[in-house]
């Protein structure tokens, strides 16, 4: 006998949990399949950034030359390791391709929309009983070390102002007022103010405390290996826990995902981007507000009592390595911004690395795809996922109810690539 739900989520990250939440809040008897523990995937030692401020696609014009110079050094901010694998040179085609300035048009609207509307459910989330996972809204200032990263920064400020999001430009000394606790090495910044944060394991923990307690099942170490179908229907998902039905499925798998398509003959073009974070104890010089190191890639984010730096983009598959160098690369680079601030002579709590799932084009695939007519898919949200995941949860669930999206869903393709 199969275990019986309406729908079965697949992945127990922030994306299959939000999904889970809009579902059940429209009545909807889920069950959540987990291999592992909830939320030990990419969503568990991310930034925790919400950021309309990333409303630039990865894949933009430009990208290419930089990307270029830095894919084969192993201490830069992007870096690939050489290797013959067929999807990953389908990948980086792709993803040359989207590198157009007409890509970036069309997409910077629809991710500003999909990060707003996200940053809105957050604060509903946070009012439910319960739900404290540390969500402020200070803002995400980045800060510039040369002339040519603060030219950078400009230029996409003034990009992002062009679709309406507010976006400062400041000088070396108003980087310091902003921030008078902290002693900066910096030509200057930009300051975007709708940007918030929070403590992302926390939020994770606080959504499946909240899903369990309104009935949703939460299946861990629930290992995913098969589908049944008759038909254009998925009927049966096979776990090393048996057999699960429902009359709809959503894969929510993060960078597993092509593995679990793979197993319905479905080819969703995505690469596992391997990124670390330290995360130490708060020393009294940290930032009020979650900071970007531009010209390094990396993000700085207060969380309650600990401060973490997270960053650096490794294509390199599942490599489970934690490789000295790219750390020593994160390490490096914040004293080079912020002088007092060495990592290694602070009090470390934890070392993590996680796989985004990237698309080439640097949007999520989400909707239904041809074949099934009773399957969602909801992942690529590449480093986006924390910001993206409550408005991807309520798209899931509108598009399952029969509800109008609330946002054109035509970018987001499962098959665009196919
Ligand atoms: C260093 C770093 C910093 C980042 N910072 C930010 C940030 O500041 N803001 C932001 O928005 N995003 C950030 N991201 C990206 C963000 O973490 C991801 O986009 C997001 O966590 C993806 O969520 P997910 O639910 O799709 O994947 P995951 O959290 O990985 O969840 C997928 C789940 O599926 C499960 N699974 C896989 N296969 C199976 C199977 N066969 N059966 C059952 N379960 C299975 C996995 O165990 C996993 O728990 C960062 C990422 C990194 C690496």
């Amino acid at each position: 006998m199969a275990h019986q739900s309406d729908v079965l989520v697949i992945g127990g990250g922030v994306i299959g949990l939000c999904c889970a939440y809009f579902l059940a809040q429209r009545g909807y008897r889920v069950t959540v399949l987990e291999k592992a523990r909830l939320g030990s995937g990419c969503s568990y030692g991310n930034a925790g950034l919400i950021v309309p401020s990333h409303s630039v696609p990865l894949a933009a014009p430009g990208v290419l030359g930089k990307g270029l110079r830095w894919l084969l050094n192993p201490e830069s901010p992007l870096y690939l390791k050489p290797r013959l694998d067929g999807q990953l040179w389908a990948w980086l085609w792709r993803f040359c391709r989207a590198c157009t300035a007409r890509h970036r048009q069309r997409a910077m609207p629809l991710l500003r929309d999909l990060h707003l509307a996200s940053l809105r459910l957050y604060s509903e989330l946070a009012a439910l009983e319960g739900m404290d996972f540390g969500l402020a809204q200070r803002g995400l200032l980045t800060v510039c070390r040369t002339p040519q990263g603060f030219a950078a920064a400009r230029e996409e400020a003034h990009l992002l102002q062009g679709i309406g999001l507010e976006a400062h430009p400041l000088s070396a000394a108003e980087v310091q007022q902003h921030e008078p606790r902290v002693a900066f090495r910096t030509v200057g910044g930009v300051f975007y103010p709708q940007d918030a944060h929070l403590d992302p394991a926390r939020f994770v923990q606080a959504l499946a405390r909240h899903l369990a307690a309104r009935g949703v099942a939460l299946q861990e170490a629930t290992e995913v290996f098969g589908f049944d179908t008759v038909g254009s229907r998925l009927t049966r998902v096979k776990t090393t826990r048996g057999d699960f039905a429902a009359e709809e499925v959503v894969l929510a798998g993060g960078a597993w995902s092509p593995q679990l398509a793979r197993l319905l003959d479905l080819r969703l073009l995505m690469q596992p981007g391997k990124g670390y974070s330290l995360t130490v104890r708060r020393p009294p010089a940290a930032p009020r507000t979650p900071l970007m190191l531009a010209e390094a890639r990396v993000a700085v984010t207060p969380m309650d009592n600990v401060l973490r730096f997270a960053g650096t983009l490794e294509l390199a598959g599942f490599d489970f390595s934690l490789s000295r160098r790219r750390l020593a690369a994160i390490c490096r680079a914040v004293p080079a911004y912020m002088p007092a601030l060495v990592v290694e002579r602070l009090a470390l709590v934890e070392i993590w690395r996680g796989w985004r799932p990237c698309t080439p084009d640097g949007l999520p695939y989400l909707g239904r795809t041809r074949r099934y007519a009773n399957l969602t898919i909801a992942t690529g949200h590449a480093m986006l996922g924390v910001s993206l995941g409550p408005i991807t949860g309520l798209l899931v669930a509108q598009l399952l109810s029969g509800e109008a999206p609330a946002v054109d869903l035509t970018l987001l393709r499962v098959e665009r690539f196919a």
